[in-house]
């Protein structure tokens, strides 16, 4: 059976990360793969994250099967955290969340449940949008098409032309928005669009799905969901896909969830039934782990509040990255402007140079990055950020 098969190429990002591994050169540097690093280059185990651990640890008394919808304190803290503890959502008998294997897990579940729910359902990307967005509804079965988001020449927002894109919409319609910090390039939706987006979707009938995968990577964990805040007051239906990988550093632990919003309460446990059984046909029942952590850390306001330094310690690590990247690429007199980067948000931006300039600042000064020229912002430091500016120039010349 498996001799019909032909190899695939390698995932282009995780390519890279190979040929990053496999580089001698000691001034080498990694800006592939989101994952964020301190100044040392390492992605530690966040002290909160440790301490709720080892309560887990201590307490956990058994490795019997946990309920098919995950852990209970966790859902529950995840929903707060995203919609807001004072939420009329959260007592709305409306919101129903499912705990999966990460992000990706998440969204998966968010896909089939579409595609139960409405077969010659449309999902939306953003142009661009994470590859694996577009792998993910294809599995599914799903059509899906881009609407316009980010223009590449000018470095800005496509504000106009995806409003344009989002009135033709209707009913068979899904709209895949990224909550904040977009991923590649991290040009946000700003707070004043949101609204707009709302009354399309209210007006002509198509339903958000949002991906929350850097929440409090951006400003804080409050600001960077406002706007989505907003468009699921006003919505009847909607879908959030939210990942713990990247802002509780629990990456390798698969931790995420799904959460849908439906019209009605006899909906929602109708939609909650589907998605226990879409997780239980691929995985059965979610990994206990990262979900028992964040519910734990969650659970506690000592925890909770040491977590939340620790997160804006990253993200403020983050801002100040961009800030510096932006001065040492202005210091060498290159003719454009990045001012951009810095009023982008996360871990990604794109650096705006072409394939071959990827290609020759990697063949050149051992200089990582994918080949749309995206960047992790959290893969600068103080002691390579003049390394990756010079190398920049250079190819810019
Ligand atoms: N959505 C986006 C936009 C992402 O960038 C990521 C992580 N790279 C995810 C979802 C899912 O992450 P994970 O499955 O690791 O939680």
């Amino acid at each position: 059976m498996f001799q019909q098969l032909t190899a695939l190429p390698a995932d282009p990002l995780l390519g890279i990360a190979v040929a990053y591994r496999q580089d001698d050169n000691p001034k080498k540097v990694d800006l592939g793969v989101g994952v964020y690093k301190t100044e040392e280059g390492n992605t530690p185990i966040l002290t909160s994250v440790k301490k709720s651990l080892q309560i887990l640890l201590d307490s956990e008394e058994s490795k019997s099967y946990i309920q098919a919808r995950g852990n209970q304190a966790f859902l529950d803290g995840m929903e707060k955290l995203v919609l807001g503890a004072d939420n009329p959502l959260l007592s709305s008998n409306r919101v129903e969340s499912v705990q999966a294997p990460g992000g990706t897990g998440s969204l998966k579940l968010g896909f089939e449940l579409i595609k139960r729910g409405n077969p010659n359902a449309k999902i939306w990307v953003s142009g661009p949008t994470w590859a694996n967005h577009n792998a993910l509804i294809k599995s599914t079965g799903l059509a899906s098409e881009e609407y316009p988001y980010y223009d590449k020449v000018n470095n800005q927002l496509r504000a106009d032309e995806m409003l344009e894109a989002f009135a033709k919409l209707g009913k068979d319609d899904v709209v895949l928005l990224h909550g904040c910090c977009h991923n590649p390039t991290g040009e946000d939706i700003p707070a004043d669009l949101w609204p707009k987006i709302a009354d399309l979707a209210v007006e002509n009938g198509f339903t958000p799905f949002i991906d929350i995968a850097y929440q409090g990577f951006g400003t804080d964990l409050e600001t960077d969901v406002q706007g989505v805040r907003h468009l699921l007051s006003k919505v009847p239906e909607a879908l959030i896909a939210t990942s713990c990988s990247k802002n509780f550093g629990l990456y390798r632990e698969r931790t995420g969830l799904i959460t849908t919003i439906s019209e009605s309460p006899v909906a929602a446990g109708i939609a909650l039934t589907h998605v226990l059984n879409i997780a239980r046909e691929i995985y059965s029942m979610p990994p206990s782990y990262g979900g028992a952590t964040v519910g734990i850390l969650l659970g506690d306001e000592a925890l909770t509040t040491e977590w939340k330094t620790e997160l804006a310690e990253m993200c403020a690590r983050m801002r100040s990255l961009r800030a510096l990247l932006v001065d040492k690429l202005h210091a060498r007199d290159v003719d454009q402007s990045f001012d951009f980067i810095n009023r982008q948000n996360g871990m990604f931006t794109f650096l705006g140079i072409t394939p071959e300039q990827v290609q020759a600042i990697r063949d050149e000064y051992s200089i990582y990055m994918a080949g749309s020229s995206r960047i992790n912002i959290a893969g600068i430091s103080n002691s390579n950020v003049d390394y990756i500016a010079d190398a920049v120039a250079a190819v810019l010349k």
